[in-house]
């Protein structure tokens, strides 16, 4: 069958003009959220098909409410969106350089170089830039990573929220740090209307906004044994329709009588078993109630699932179907548990030796609260990395141009045409100061020129000062970022440009797939009378 045939219902492009769409829709992409770069790049108002909106200065978050159509401009969307997830910053440069790598690349294909020897020559420049990193990274102190979690929040809020959602990220990442590794997984976050952002508060342990069932329950400053059941105390309820014939007075009385006893019974299991607090998904009735306060079993019901799992993990205890059949191996341990009234809403603290922490989020609306969350999630995850690799590298765009200057050098020894990729790999990540400094109102060219000149003279941490637009020291000032977020930057976006070029051919299936027929009546009755 000719080729014709089988791609008769299929749109294609090949060749050089595959390069220069799929280039062209990298560049539109990058536009979108090129001006959110920076401590002084601008919000972006998202309006999604509900009407419902959201503020955001966030790069990733802009890309994955936008509904992008394009193949390639999803991929580069993809690319932000691991970067978010390995990295938790750094969403905006990835993209905005691998357009940049996208545009020199076709600039270099117009004047006869071929797409592999482009891509060739970038993953030469890219192995370089990454070995080249660690000269120039330094150690972190304790207050040079509180600076760079600053910096990673840097134009995200105003400066008072941020150095407050900065110390608490890191107050958060410290209390889950075990053998060198912190994670995430072990923070949990409560929303809470009202109240300033500033309000914002973390609580070492695990805090549920819950009290707990019979006020004669004592709370335990001290050590004891958990149970989690991932049910209730309740009397059995049938799930199908059920008749009681009663036929005498004493029988409704005894029937209560064996309900209550079932209950009870389940109670005293959890007295044997030496439970001092248990934890419910559902209810407990009132006469389990009773019976627990009075054997001194601290209880709360109605626990979400997912905090029942949380509770599992912190306290090492089995998650229980039924009270009756636990038994002592199903037991967690806790350290203490306690209650405090937190913005006016009571909370169950528990410490137990992996619980972690909690973020209790507040705000005038669900908006900022999410807002909050969003900029918590990323300080942390920040916090998290440099907690376990305390490596730093200068922002502002010193570590762009300190790279740059490195791989111009380099490409004198590279004999082929792979040169001129190096060449063009290294002008592509110059393209963050140009848009840092674009963002603050200065000229992109002239700063990236200064900031070189600085460079020379100077070394390699100097960066660009956004409030007068001069050069000047990024160390002192505290401008630092994570080795891991540009480490993780260069290759996704690399990585993401190389694959771009390697397309020759773009297929598109026919888009406006024909209506069926009987479809089509309908539509056209539609809306006749
Ligand atoms: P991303 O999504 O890529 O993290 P951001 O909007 O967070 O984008 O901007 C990050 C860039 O802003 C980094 O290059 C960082 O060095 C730079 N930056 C952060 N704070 C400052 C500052 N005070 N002065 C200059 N540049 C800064
Ligand atoms: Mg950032």
């Amino acid at each position: 069958m000719a080729e014709e045939t089988i791609l008769e219902a299929t749109e294609r492009t090949s060749g050089r003009e595959a390069l220069r769409k799929n280039v062209q829709a990298a560049i539109a992409l990058a536009g979108a959220v090129r001006s959110t770069l920076g401590p002084s790049g601008l919000d972006k108002l998202l309006v999604d098909d509900q009407g419902r909106t959201l503020v955001t200065n966030d790069g990733v978050t802009v890309l994955e409410t936008a509904k992008v159509e394009h193949p390639v401009a999803k991929m580069i969307i993809s690319a932000s969106s691991t970067q978010d997830k390995v990295a938790r910053d750094g969403t905006t440069t990835t993209v905005v350089i691998c357009a940049e790598m996208l545009r020199n690349a076709w600039q270099l294909v117009r004047q006869g170089v071929h797409p592999a020897t482009i891509a060739r020559g970038y993953a030469q420049a890219q192995k370089f830039a990454l070995e080249s990193l660690e000269s120039l990274s330094i150690k972190a102190t304790d207050s040079q990573i509180q600076s760079a979690v600053e910096t990673s929040l840097a134009g995200k809020l105003d400066k008072a929220m941020e150095v407050h959602l900065s110390e608490i990220s890191l107050k958060a990442g410290s209390t889950i740090l075990t053998d060198g590794i912190a994670d995430a997984t072990r923070v949990k976050i409560i929303k809470q209307t009202g109240g300033s952002m500033l309000d914002t508060t973390l609580i070492t342990g695990l805090a549920l906004a819950k009290s707990k069932i019979h006020p004669e329950m004592k709370e335990r400053g001290g050590p004891g044994k958990i149970l989690i059941l991932d049910g209730g105390i309740e009397t059995r309820q049938t799930s199908f329709e059920s008749k009681l014939n009663i036929t005498s007075a004493g029988m409704l009385d005894a029937f209560r009588k064996a309900e209550t006893k079932s209950v009870l019974d389940q109670v005293e299991n959890l007295v044997n078993i030496g439970c001092d607090l248990l934890v419910c998904k559902d209810g407990v009735d009132d006469d389990a109630r009773q019976a627990l306060a009075t054997h001194g079993i601290l209880t709360y019901r109605r626990v979400e699932k997912r905090d029942l799992d949380l509770l599992s993990r912190a306290c090492g205890a089995n998650l229980v179907p039924d009270a009756q059949r636990a038994s002592v191996e199903d037991l967690g341990d806790f350290i203490q548990t306690r209650e405090e009234l937190r913005g006016g809403v009571n909370h169950w603290i528990l410490d137990a030796e992996h619980t972690g922490a909690t973020l209790i989020a507040r705000g005038s609306t669900e908006g900022v609260l999410e807002e909050v969350e969003r900029c918590f999630a990323d300080g942390l995850g920040v916090a998290c990395q440099l907690l376990e690799e305390p490596i730093l590298l200068p922002g502002a765009g010193a570590t762009q141009v300190a790279l740059a200057r490195r791989l111009r050098r380099y490409a004198e020894s590279v004999p082929g045409r792979e040169q001129m990729a190096i060449e063009a790999w290294a002008d592509a990540l110059e393209s963050i100061p140009r848009a840092l400094a674009a963002n603050a109102g200065y000229d992109g060219i002239d700063s990236l020129l200064k900031l070189t000149a600085a460079h020379n003279s100077e070394g390699d941490f100097v960066g660009l000062d956004l409030v007068d637009g001069e050069p000047k020291d990024t160390i002192s000032r505290g401008i630092l970022e994570p080795l891991s977020i540009t480490r993780q930057a260069i290759s996704g976006a690399t990585e993401a440009a190389i694959s771009i070029l390697r397309i020759d051919d773009v297929l598109w299936a026919q888009m406006d797939a024909q209506i069926p027929d009987e479809v089509q009546e309908k539509l056209q009755g539609f809306g006749a009378e």
